[in-house]
């Protein structure tokens, strides 16, 4: 019986299982259980990252994403770093508390310095005030060193499937897609002391429910402060694309992005789980799903209007001509739909970030 899964405060992998399987009156319960959780834990707040996509060059191949580097049939852009200011001032006007700086992966000398020039940048023009996520993939330490002292305090780096032998079957298997280098820019992110965030894409050809359970015990074991997941989009000028047919159907791979969400707030009750863009993709109103059943962050895009097109990891992408303005507008209203509030101005740090560094100073807003 689902409630007394739900009623237990230790979830075995048996349970998971049975969480992620949940349907019709047990589903339900499952997300009141988990909003209820969200709302005790972590309150009603939702934080804005205003989301900066960029540059869609990229070194990599991985097979879902329709930004990879061989595929020729992409545009490729580089946003100057006046453009990247202004979408930062935007972030710092409205209010937002935070941005996302997210590219295609990009391992050079001037890349670092580039971004560690940024952050400076942005550092000034807020006076201190707007947090920054940086999610640029792989890197070395000493490079994520740097960005930290330039005033990044947040990472994004999915494990995209904490399966190793599923992690081979979506990337390519060379030096560059290595999972165990994965696990060690993890590992260097958290000791240099950033709120780790990673996540993974759910629906992929050859995932299991099973896999899924594991992955969100893979993130309580690696003790992560926050998790951005959503739906595995298929992408056409991908090689995944080959296996579009033996994919979930797209109504139940939202569906079950849902229910890993919901599971992992009643897993980790105090981690931020942002609501990703890949579920506004199949439903307009997906993200604001999300934060009624345990989400608590949302990136809105804020890249200018002219190059999100192509920004197109997957198919769908949604706001893509939109300007930043008019999303603004919009997820104000949809907010309110979703029993939530908008924690402006607010970085909206995770709360287990610092129940982690410090035990004992629990809620302490920094
Ligand atoms: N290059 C960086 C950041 C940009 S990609 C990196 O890889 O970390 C950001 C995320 O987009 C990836 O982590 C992946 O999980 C997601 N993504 C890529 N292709 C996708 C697809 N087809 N469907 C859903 N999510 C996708
Ligand atoms: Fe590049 Fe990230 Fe896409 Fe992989 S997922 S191809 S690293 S942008």
């Amino acid at each position: 019986m689902i409630k007394n899964i739900l009623d237990n405060e230790l979830l075995q992998k048996e349970d998971i299982i049975k969480l992620l399987c949940a349907e019709g009156d047990e589903k339900k319960l499952l997300f009141e259980k988990a909003n209820e959780i969200k709302i005790r834990e972590v309150g009603r707040k939702v934080y804005f990252r205003g989301l900066i996509e960029f540059s869609n060059i990229c070194s990599k191949n991985c097979y879902y994403c329709g930004i990879r580097k061989d595929n020729k049939n992409v545009k490729r852009f580089n946003l100057n770093d006046k453009d990247i200011l202004d979408a930062a001032k935007f972030s710092f006007e409205n209010n937002y508390g935070s941005v996302v700086l997210q590219a295609g992966e990009t391992e050079s000398s001037a890349f670092t310095k580039r971004i560690e020039n940024l952050l400076k940048e942005i550092k000034k023009l807020s006076r201190g005030t707007l947090g920054i996520t940086l999610s640029l993939g792989e890197q070395s330490r000493e490079t994520y060193q740097r960005w930290f002292d330039a005033g990044a305090h947040r990472y994004l780096l999915r494990i995209e499937s904490s399966n190793e032998e599923l992690y081979k079957k979506i990337h390519p298997n060379n030096n560059k897609h290595n999972f165990q280098r994965r696990l060690a820019c993890l590992d260097d992110l958290k000791s240099i002391g950033y709120q780790n965030g990673t996540g993974v894409m759910i629906g992929l050809p050859f995932q299991t429910t099973e896999i899924l359970a594991e992955d969100l015990i893979f993130m309580k074991e690696r003790d992560i402060d926050m998790v951005g997941m959503g739906p595995y989009i298929e992408h056409k000028g991908t090689p995944l694309w080959e296996y579009r047919n033996e994919l979930l159907p797209i109504k139940e791979r939202f569906d079950l992005a849902l229910k890993m969400i919901a599971t992992l707030r009643i897993y980790m009750k105090d981690i931020n789980i942002a609501a990703a863009t890949a579920l506004q993709a199949i439903d307009p109103l997906g993200r604001e799903k999300a934060v009624k059943i345990g989400a608590n962050v949302i990136m809105p895009n804020i890249t200018p209007g002219l190059y999100r097109n192509d920004y197109s990891l997957y198919e769908n992408k949604p706001c893509v001509d939109e300007e930043p303005e008019e999303c603004k507008h919009c997820l104000d209203v949809k907010i309110k739909l979703a029993d939530a509030e908008i924690g402006y101005g607010e970085w909206g740090d995770s709360k287990h970030y610092f129940n982690r560094m410090s035990p004992g100073t629990k809620n302490r807003n920094l």
